[in-house]
């Protein structure tokens, strides 16, 4: 058990705060400059930061209605119709710091403190494994318990469960940021997307966050990317919580950042969040964020960051309703969580209060992953558990969809299928299996009859309905 050993010397942060203010000054009513830049998006360019700075500030009706019918269009040529799923597994929530929006924090003393022993961890991914899951995201408080081979080691146990047909085929992790040797350990049991959020890019409110403990260190989060990076790892997921600071500030210093890790390492985030703050046990600060924009413009917001780094893909949880999940994701997102519960242990049957006093925060889209699998169908999108690129070891896998021309329809859309058949042979109830079999056949109808792949795939899926699985291109 250690902490990592913290050393900022010589790094400088890379976010300009007066120039993003500064930006954040223009104000347009350019129809022209608006389009320009969506066309300029379109082409799949990543956008630069004046650009950015237009279009959150756009607010003309008919301009803003631009935007988000840019991001839709973007999404639909680019990504199609795919919806990633995953869920949360929280291992612990002990936490040496005191972040001021947290029920982890430590000076909340109503908490109810636990960490997951490994048989307790194996039972929470036998009961994600026995709902259908396959990608989870690990997530751990700060704690010198919490260290890089703790974290590796709870990786490698969940990797080990196999419960009936099911198997847990991509871990991501959200952990406090590591040194590079913490980083190697962590990579080498397997780890997908090593996910963290900055919480607030303005470095006086996050001073004022973060009173205390390893977190207070601005730099030191703020190059855990670099130093993950070096380690080997190049799937790393970006986010702010939404609310600390002015939303627009964030948007344009998450691009700063994705610039800062392309010019270094030649690739940007793997995705991008955007958690609001929500209520949480005894936290007053959750109750009443300073700067919670309005849900208008939390969807203009990630209508913009989809145009600006057009290659990311985009999360969003269950930290949000339903009605404002659905209308996200047309404007971008592709991937979102379903049936989480965060109380550490909840998933194997705690009852719901004693969840709640072990939970960070409280959810707002309580459907189970069923109900979500069978609306999406219905929806029209096309739910995925892929995992096709990493297991292939194509890193950066949302970046191929992005980049290679065809990569969507030869790999993704026939992986998800495969994933979908599987899910709702194993696990699914009546009413969203009809659904599901209507959202292949859909699938199915749009491929051109002389596609090869289309041969394939009907090949593999009959082999998924003889009892194979794990099949993918
Ligand atoms: N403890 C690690 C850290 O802080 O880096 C891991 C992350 S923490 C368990 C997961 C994330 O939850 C935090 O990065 C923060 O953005 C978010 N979070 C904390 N309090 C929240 C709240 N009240 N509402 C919504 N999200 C919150
Ligand atoms: Fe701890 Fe993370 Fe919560 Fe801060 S956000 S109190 S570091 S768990």
């Amino acid at each position: 058990m250690s902490l990592p050993k913290i050393n900022v010397d010589g790094l400088k942060s890379f976010i300009p705060e007066d120039k993003i203010l500064h930006l954040l000054q223009c104000k347009t009513t350019d129809r022209k400059q608006v389009e320009d830049i969506i066309a300029k998006s379109l082409d799949k360019q990543r956008l630069n930061p004046d650009e950015m700075a237009v279009l959150l500030n756009a607010e003309d009706p008919e301009l803003v209605e631009r935007i988000k019918e840019g991001a839709r269009e973007l999404k639909r040529k680019i990504y199609g119709n795919r919806i990633v799923l995953f869920a949360p597994l929280y291992v612990g929530n002990d936490c040496i710091n005191d972040c001021t929006y947290c029920g982890f924090r430590r000076s909340n003393l109503e908490l109810v403190r636990k960490t997951l022993a490994f048989d307790e961890l194996e039972k929470e991914a036998r009961s994600l494994e026995a709902r259908g899951h396959k990608r989870l995201i690990m997530v751990y408080g700060e704690h010198p318990r919490y260290d890089a081979a703790f974290i590796a080691e709870t990786v490698r146990k969940v990797y080990a469960v196999k419960e009936g047909k099911g198997e847990i085929r991509r871990v991501n992790i959200n952990a406090a940021p590591l040194d590079v040797e913490g980083f190697k350990t962590v990579k080498a049991a397997g780890i997908g997307t090593y996910q963290i959020f900055q919480e607030t890019y303005h470095r006086e409110t996050y001073r004022s966050v973060h009173p205390s403990g390893l977190k207070a260190d601005y730099l030191w989060r703020l190059f855990a990317f670099d130093r993950a990076m070096e380690a080997g790892i190049d799937d790393v997921g970006m986010g702010a919580l939404i609310g600390l600071y002015h939303h627009k500030f964030e948007a344009m210093a998450m691009l700063y950042h994705t610039i800062h890790l392309e010019e270094k390492f030649g690739v940007g985030p793997h995705t991008i969040s955007f958690p609001r703050i929500e209520p949480a046990l005894n936290t007053d600060y959750a109750s009443h964020p300073p700067f919670a924009p309005s849900d208008e413009e939390f969807m203009k917001m990630i209508a913009v960051i989809r145009l600006a780094v057009p290659y990311t893909g985009m999360i969003l949880t269950a930290r949000e309703p339903v009605a404002l999940r659905n209308e996200a994701i047309s404007y971008g997102i592709s991937q979102i969580d379903a049936g989480s519960d965060i109380g550490v242990g909840a998933y194997a049957g705690e009852d719901e209060t004693a969840s709640g006093k072990k939970s960070q925060f409280v959810l707002n889209d309580n459907r189970s992953l069923d109900e979500v699998i069978g609306e999406l169908c219905d929806a029209d999108f096309l739910p995925s558990f892929c995992t096709g690129c990493y297991r292939l070891g194509r890193t950066g896998e949302h970046f191929m969809e992005f980049a290679v021309p065809g990569f969507v329809k030869r790999f993704c859309t026939p992986n998800a299928i495969l994933t979908l058949m599987e899910y709702l042979l194993d696990y699914a109830s009546q009413e969203t299996m009809e659904k599901g079999l209507a959202a292949i056949r859909r699938e199915l109808h749009r491929m051109p009859a002389d596609n090869p792949m289309k041969n394939h795939l009907s090949q593999k899926l009959d082999k998924i309905v003889e009892g194979q699985r794990d099949l993918f291109f």
